[in-house]
Formats: C-alpha cells, sequence, structure tokens
C-alpha cells in the first residue's frame, strides 16, 4: 500500500466513525451513497482493505471490487429506472481523485440529462435515507 493515510473519509466511514447511507456490505467491500451526488442513485463501492488507489488492490481483490460495482449497477438500474450507467475511478490528483481511498463511482443515467458538476450540491440526507433503503432491499433480492 502506498502512501495510504488511515484518516481519510471513507476509512473513518468504514471504521464506523463517520456515517453513511449504506447499501451493501461483505467480507471485502463496502457500498454507500455519495453525499453529493452527480445524478440521483450516485454510489461509491469500495474495498475493507486500506488501498490509496487501484494501483495497490491485489488482482483478486479488484475482481471481487468488480464483482460488488455490477450488482450494484443492475439493482441502481432498476431502482432508479436508469436508461444507462457511468462507472467512473480516479487515481491521484492529477487523475482527478479527492478522496484517497481507492473507489468506483456508479452513476445512474437518464437519456438525455447531464451529469452534475462533481461536489457540487450535497442530497438531503432524508432522500439518501430512502435511496439506500431502496437499493439495499434490491440489492438483497439480486
Ligand atoms: P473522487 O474524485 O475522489 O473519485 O470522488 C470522491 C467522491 O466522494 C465525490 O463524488 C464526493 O462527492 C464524495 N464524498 C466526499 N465526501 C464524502 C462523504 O463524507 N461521504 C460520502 N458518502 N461521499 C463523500
Amino acid at each position: 500500500m502506498s502512501n495510504y493515510d488511515p484518516n481519510n473519509i471513507f476509512a473513518k466511514i468504514l471504521r464506523g466513525e463517520l456515517p453513511a447511507h449504506k447499501v451493501y456490505e461483505d467480507d471485502k467491500t463496502f457500498a454507500f451513497l455519495d453525499i453529493m451526488p452527480r445524478a440521483s442513485g450516485h454510489t461509491l463501492v469500495i474495498p475493507k482493505i486500506a488501498a490509496r488507489t487501484i494501483l495497490d488492490v491485489a488482482p483478486d481483490d479488484l475482481g471481487h471490487l468488480f464483482k460488488t460495482t455490477q450488482r450494484i449497477a443492475r439493482a441502481a438500474m432498476t431502482v432508479f429506472a436508469a436508461d444507462g450507467l457511468t462507472i467512473q475511478q480516479f487515481n491521484e490528483p492529477a487523475g482527478g481523485q479527492v478522496v484517497f481511498h481507492v473507489h468506483i463511482h456508479v452513476i445512474p443515467r437518464k437519456n438525455g440529462v447531464s451529469l452534475k458538476p462533481p461536489a457540487s450540491v450535497k442530497e438531503d440526507p432524508a432522500v439518501l435515507s430512502a435511496q439506500a433503503l431502496k437499493l439495499a432491499a434490491a440489492l438483497k433480492d439480486a
């Protein structure tokens, strides 16, 4: 692991020190809603291991991370009646990364609707809670 700050926001969420709108968890991965969604249902999928970027994740763990990402993506398509999905993953400041625990963005998309700029509008926590419940329920049935 290179240059991992154990006090980054997502590490604190994983340790339960900060709240999050959880949608899914297994032994290796955790998924929760982005508090400043670029579209409704914007979800972040992270590994539980301390990894700064994609370069710090072992291939098998990366495989599992993408398996979880696909599960979230399937559920998000249904729950948000999406026409498509944008999957994003940024590494280091030069690559657009802002939070330094590796994560994958799953963003449900509607035809003709542009993404909001990154980290521009904080969503109402009540809206996020309701969305997280719906996604979690859909994932249970998946
Ligand atoms: P990055 O550019 O590092 O890929 O994106 C970081 C993402 O984390 C952004 O989409 C931002 O809205 C989101 N974010 C920042 N702080 C928090 C937080 O405290 N909780 C949650 N759930 N998301 C956050």
